[in-house]
């Protein structure tokens, strides 16, 4: 297999280039940010960044961490003059000890650089544009290796995607910036004109920022997903012409009666029937003559239609809040839910998302489970929602369909009318609206590369996951619906490492019954046709609610009534849902997991209503699987310190890794104040997941690993280096990581295990598997 450069700058280096983008403001912040990262990644004392000027040939020092603070915007030179010049020149690095002593080396006093003993000058470009230099210099007198001129090369790489991104954000700024004084410009010489003046056209291109949530980069036309209308919206308007308002009030009821019948389709497609069923007592609602007859009666005696509306809604949520039996309390959300779309119809607000009739980014303040479930996947071609939360289940779900995301985007919904044409730049953070033609250019070649490089990826979709050296490796994929088993199908995943069960609760309106919840499962099971589909049991609770089980508030909902906690407390819903696991595995290999397992009492809980659900199934005539393998989540501390008791008693471990690290280190994984505590690289996540595969290898037990470390190329070379061979991620990261996992031998991954287990803290690990990661790259590590 040939080697590229770029071909595994993956996802650590994307993180990077996010982080930078993000904490900077303009092109001086990103610059400064860059050379203080790229000295510390070269060990080195001095980075520095010069940048063409608009003159296309003066070398301008724009930044740089080490040399005099003065020189920076002061020392400039022409190209070809002194070192820095010559590398621009010649295209090529140029790398010098004792610099000083060299016939093209020229002294900028300003700079204080005579400490220096070593240079090392790389051009950057723009395409085949000089656009700048990178150089470093050290005090010791230093030969660079050809290691590191070429990662310093590949470095510049990046660098200079950086600036060209900086620089175009910066052009918009300055634009925008000319266009809001323009329009000042124009409103006073309106104000001051006795005339009014018409409005003038002013252009509206924004770029806004957010944090990746999955990479890519794609355009189109944007899909603004409608506010939900709340009542507080509904204004009491008096006086209206009565027959007009009923007419409007007919309208509005047949458009929703159309669209709830949309919806049940669609979810019947998405995820089943059954999920689709809430939609059809929506339909009953709408067609309920006494509902619709109350409505005219208020439109009768002279009150607008959202005031009728208001008004009957009201009421009927009052009753339905008010009663005994919670199923008919549930009712409550429903017409809180069908209100909300009738009264989008009154006022003339589209939903845009249930109709997407063409491909486009979804914009929205949030995404909810259930809107993910409705949504035709097909038209989203990128998300970006102003809520914050990276591992919120919407985002979840986003990555497991591939589909590029930025979250905590301030201000989208304000700035993106619906259909403005989009950039979305889920590399860098970046959304640009109405963009300029330079921009667009700019990014359908990026949009080119991206796609050549999924095409090129694709190519290992139908290989078998192997190291370089022959090592079977199995990559399973994280599912949650019907329509993620046609991804990881395309996607080339051998079967399911981990069915999380609780999205498809999410997106109805009640416990589904055993039927319901036995063809749901035997779809999946049939879909993978023979390869195993590890089911896990009810993980709610957390930051994951069902809409209608009544949830105390609690203080701590992560160490909580959660997961399996929540599911022994319930035992009839629970033994329901074992029951239609064991039905759908006569139509395939499947495999029972429990979550959130924190000591054998639960595990033996687990096994016993097993046994239960057979006899109950072996009564009632039902074929079953008989000995189902059962397994547990290591996902709390506790589960660790107990493996080698749980291993006796269980078939196989699946490493939680998700809720591993949170409950080790004490960070919760929704939280950004506490992000940079929630490291996959601790040393202590470190040893206990050697630990744990240690014990599961020594009794023989399966083992896969299913948390998003398993993704991580820096985390997958110490994860396949300690023994483990099986791994669950989200479908779209599978070709990736075979391709990956092609170019590594075994030994290396063993060497870097065995190396990070001798560290003692985090950085030293990150930095030691950059460098080896770095190394693979360029061909030039020993395996
Ligand atoms: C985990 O905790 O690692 C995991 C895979 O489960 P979830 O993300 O659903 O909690
Ligand atoms: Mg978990």
């Amino acid at each position: 297999m040939t080697k590229r450069p770029t071909e595994r700058l993956g996802v650590t280096t994307l993180e990077d280039i996010s982080t930078l983008i993000l904490q900077s403001h303009d092109l001086g912040e990103t610059l400064n940010n860059i050379v203080s990262l790229v000295a510390k990644r070269m060990r080195t004392e001095v980075c520095s960044i010069y940048l063409l000027e608009d003159d296309h040939q003066t070398l301008c020092l724009r930044a740089s961490k080490g040399l005099s603070r003065k020189a920076i915007g002061k020392v400039s030179m022409r190209i070809g003059e002194g070192l820095t010049g010559m590398a621009a020149e010649g295209r090529r690095p140029v790398a010098i000890q004792e610099p000083q002593s060299h016939p093209r080396y020229r002294y900028f006093k300003e700079t204080g650089e005579e400490r220096f003993h070593s240079f090392l000058g790389i051009p950057l470009f723009d395409r085949k544009n000089p656009l700048g230099v990178i150089a470093i210099q050290t005090t010791e007198t230093r030969q660079f290796s050809s290691e590191e001129i070429s990662a310093l090369s590949t470095i510049a790489f990046q660098v200079s995607s950086i600036v060209i991104n900086a620089r175009l954000l910066d052009s918009i700024r300055t634009q925008e910036e000319e266009k809001n004084r323009f329009a000042r410009e124009l409103e006073e010489t309106r104000r001051s004109m006795a005339e009014p003046v018409p409005a003038a056209e002013v252009g509206t291109e924004t770029a806004l920022r957010g944090t990746v949530a999955y990479p890519g980069v794609v355009s189109g036309p944007a899909h603004v997903m409608g506010e939900r209308l709340g009542f507080a919206d509904i204004l009491g308007q008096e006086g209206v012409e009565v027959e007009e308002e009923r007419q409007r009030l007919e309208g509005a009821l047949e458009k929703t009666r159309i669209q709830t019948l949309y919806l049940e389709k669609r979810v019947a497609e998405r995820l089943s029937e059954d999920d689709a069923a809430i939609f059809h007592s929506h339909l009953m609602i709408l067609e309920d003559r006494s509902f619709i007859d109350k409505l005219h009666r208020e439109v009768d005696e002279g009150h607008s239609a959202p005031y009728a509306l208001e008004k009957v809604l009201s009421e009927y949520i009052e009753a339905f809040s008010r009663m005994e039996d919670a199923y008919l309390r549930e009712r409550a959300v429903d017409m809180e839910d069908i209100g909300r779309r009738i009264l989008g119809n009154l006022v003339g607000q589209e939903n845009h998302v249930l109709q997407l009739k063409q491909p486009g980014i979804l914009l929205a303040r949030e995404i909810l489970p259930s809107d993910m479930a409705a949504l035709d996947h097909e038209q989203i071609l990128g998300i970006v929602t102003e809520a914050g939360e990276q591992n919120s289940h919407a985002v979840i779900m986003a990555k497991s369909l591939g589909i590029p995301a930025i979250v905590g985007v301030k201000g989208a919904m304000k700035a993106v009318k619906p259909d403005a044409r989009v950039i979305l730049d889920a590399n860098s953070g970046c959304l640009y609206v109405n963009p300029a033609p330079h921009v667009i250019e700019e990014y359908s070649r990026l949009e080119q590369d991206c796609s050549r490089e999924l095409n090129r990826l694709g190519e290992y979709r139908d290989l078998p996951a192997q190291t370089q050296d022959g090592t079977r490796i199995v990559l399973r994929a994280n599912v949650g619906l019907v329509s993620d088993i046609d991804i990881a199908l395309r996607n080339g995943a051998e079967g399911v490492g981990l069915y999380r069960t609780e999205f498809p609760y999410m997106a109805r309106g009640n416990f589904p019954d055993r039927h319901d919840q036995y063809l749901l499962y035997r779809k999946v099971v049939e879909g993978f046709e023979g390869h195993p589909v590890t089911i896990r049991t009810l993980d709610i609770g957390g930051d994951k609610a069902l809409p209608y089980f009544g949830h105390p508030r609690e203080d701590n909902p992560f160490m909580g009534w959660r997961s399996v906690r929540i599911s022994l407390d319930n035992r009839d819903i629970f033994a329901t849902q074992i029951e239609a696991i064991l039905m759908a595995g006569v139509h395939g290999p499947v495999k029972l997991l429990f979550p959130m397992i924190s000591g054998l009492e639960e595990v033996r809980a687990c096994r016993a209503l097993v046994a239960e659900a057979e006899e109950t199934l072996r009564k009632e005539g039902i074929p079953f699987a008989k000995e189902i393998p059962l397994g547990v989540m290591i996902e709390v501390p506790a589960a660790v310190q107990m493996a080698p008791q749980l291993a006796r008693e269980v078939d196989f471990f699946a490493l939680g890794t998700n809720d591993l690290i949170q409950y080790m280190l004490a960070a919760d994984r929704n939280n950004p104040l506490v992000s940079k505590y929630y490291n996959p690289l601790h040393p202590a996540i470190l040893q206990v997941l050697r630990d744990v595969s240690a014990v599961a290898f020594s009794q023989g037990k399966g083992l896969c690993l299913c948390g998003e470390m398993a993704s991580d190329p820096l985390t997958l070379v110490v994860l396949v280096g300690m023994g483990i061979r099986e791994f669950s991620m989200p479908a779209p990261f599978i070709p990736r990581t075979k391709a990956f996992l092609s170019d590594l031998s075994l030994d290396l991954a063993r060497e870097a295990a065995r190396e990070v287990m001798t560290m003692t803290d985090s950085i030293q690990v990150r930095d030691y598997l950059l460098k080896v990661l770095k190394e693979l790259e360029q061909g030039s590590r020993p395996q």
